[in-house]
């Protein structure tokens, strides 16, 4: 067993570069060749973990196998590796501190003052060698994520440091990701910012042995001499990162650069073997070259920010590219729809899409949505809230249950088609108590979900607390919902479908985390099939 290599990627000057992206990029780049890579985030901020966060704040939460709840960053990592990540490659500030203080209240530190320095830089540097010593890689990409100069990131750089100083110098490395500004007035693009984040690095004690320079313009030899000049870099360890047209060309972009070559030479890796990115080239060939188009609706209420439906917006891009189709999302706002204009707001979509969420803002909306596609027959896919939104409709309009909700909207209702399990009752905690992660589903012979998986034994990832009312099974199914997908240990309806219906299902899990470049998921492909088949 070799010893794992350190890839550490830090951010200057703003916020919002891509390190995540850059960061699983070359790590594609390192498995091409062979090297087995994982990536871990180390966020700055007090949460637990981002699971409490309103999807404003940083985004969509992305959920692991082994039901972590994470930064959508991991997202990135999984959809380009195509390797499960979990809970260890997601850590907080709050996490930290959270096992600092259990340890000092069980008097593990033995009288000491407990302190930043050594106990949370300890804590710190421990959590970050924990998938070093799995055994299982070769290289570690640690993500610190926010900027070089906050406050809060301080004991992760220090960390940082004292990690590659034990590492020793070829075990480690550091890639600063910057921006090279462009003065239109002047015509000139900028390394000042650049110079300067750099030796905020250095007064910490990190000299950076890459900068990866996010510019809108070219990188000239002259610019990329003066950056390593005065950012004591070599002078191949200087690389353009441009503005892509999408994400997935940024590891051809870093290749062309060389990336993954100074990165192997600077941890004495051989570099051999030409990275085999076949599967990658044809995914994009296929992006790039798409020989139709559909649109679909995506339901939901977090509409003005985009990174709120990420996983969604990535599992349409994959499953469109192996269908050859150009999928245009366009976010609906389900605060706005009504009885009276959704045909005007849902004509023209091939297929309609309800989104996950939380809470009662915008929930008829997407009722509204719901029996617009059922009854006009468009296809229709349920994502977690959007599946629960399709059986209160199903009950209401089909069932005739007029007053039938969702326990989580209306804690009143005396038909709770939606509800919440015993052991969830008993729950006062919000953080980490939600059905989470990995759960095993058995499908229907003939159904559109085992046509679709091409399987009937299968398993998602779930993230939500209330769940499908089996009191009400017989009375739905016999009024033409069937439930086609059940957890096979808790009897729990996993999915369910509209048989009159060209394409309708819901599923209580989340079947976008799981789609990979790779791997595009089988509900996406079959969903956009269907709408395809509108056209
Ligand atoms: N709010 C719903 C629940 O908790 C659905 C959650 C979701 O869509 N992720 O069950």
């Amino acid at each position: 067993m070799n010893k794992s290599k350190y890839i550490f990627v830090t951010g200057g000057v703003t916020s919002s570069l891509g390190k995540g992206i850059i960061a699983a990029s070359l790590a594609k780049l390192l498995q091409a060749r062979g090297y087995k890579a994982t990536i871990q985030k180390f966020d700055p901020y007090i949460n637990v973990d981002p699971g409490t966060l309103n999807p404003y704040e940083h985004g969509e939460c992305y959920v692991t196998e082994d039901g972590a709840e994470t930064d959508l960053d991991l997202g990135h990592y999984e959809r380009f590796l195509n390797v499960p990540t979990s809970q260890a490659n997601n850590v907080t500030t709050g996490r930290v501190y959270q096992t600092v203080i259990n340890n000092e209240r069980k008097g593990v530190y033995l009288g000491k003052t407990v302190q930043v320095i050594p106990h949370i830089t300890d804590e710190i540097k421990r959590r970050m060698k924990i998938l070093g010593e799995s055994g299982d890689y070769d290289i570690i990409i640690t993500e610190i994520g926010g900027t070089v100069g906050d406050i809060e990131s301080l004991p992760y750089i220090e960390s940082m440091r004292q990690l590659i100083w034990e590492e020793g110098e070829s075990n480690s490395m550091v890639i600063h990701l910057t921006l090279i500004p462009y003065l239109a007035a002047a015509g000139e693009l900028k390394t000042k910012p650049t110079q300067h984040s750099v030796k905020s690095l250095l007064e910490l004690g990190v000299q950076p042995d890459v900068l990866v320079c996010r510019t809108e313009h070219h990188l000239n030899a002259e610019i990329k001499r003066k950056l390593a000049l005065f950012c004591n870099v070599q002078n191949n360890a200087v690389i353009e990162a441009r503005d892509m047209s999408t994400i997935y060309e940024v590891p051809m972009a870093m290749l062309k650069e060389k990336l993954d070559k100074v990165v192997l030479a600077k941890l004495k890796l051989k570099s051999t073997t030409e990275p085999n990115l076949e599967i990658w080239e044809k995914f994009l060939f296929k992006l790039e070259h798409p020989k139709a188009e559909i649109s679909i609706a995506l339901v939901g209420k977090y509409v003005e920010l985009p990174d709120a439906y990420k996983s969604i917006n990535e599992a349409f891009i994959h499953a469109g590219a192996h269908n050859e189709c150009e999928v245009k999302v366009k976010y609906i706002n389900s605060e706005l729809l009504t009885h009276e204009n959704v045909s005007q707001k849902l004509s023209g979509f091939q297929g309609i899409l309800v989104a996950p969420g939380f809470g009662n803002r915008g929930i008829e909306g997407k009722l509204v949505a719901v029996k617009y596609a059922r009854e006009h027959k468009v296809p229709f896919f349920g994502i977690c809230l959007g599946m629960q939104c399709s059986v209160i409709e199903f009950a209401r309009n089909v069932v005739g249950l007029t007053n039938a909700h969702s326990l989580e909207m209306d804690p009143d209702t005396t038909n709770a088609v939606i509800d919440l399990m015993e052991d969830q009752k008993k729950i006062s905690n919000m953080g980490g108590t939600m059905r989470l992660g990995s759960y095993q589903c058995d499908l229907v012979k003939g159904s559109h979900a085992a046509k679709a998986y091409g399987k009937i034994h299968i398993t998602e990832r779930h993230r939500h607390r209330y769940e499908f009312n089996n009191q009400y099974k017989d009375q739905i199914q016999q009024a033409g919902m069937t439930i086609t997908g059940t957890n096979p240990d808790t009897g729990l309806a996993e999915i369910v479908e509209v048989a009159e219906h060209p394409w309708f299902v819901g599923v209580q899990f989340h079947p976008e985390l799981k789609s990979t470049v790779e791997n595009p998921h089988p509900l996406f492909i079959a969903f956009i099939n269907a709408a395809m088949k509108m056209n």
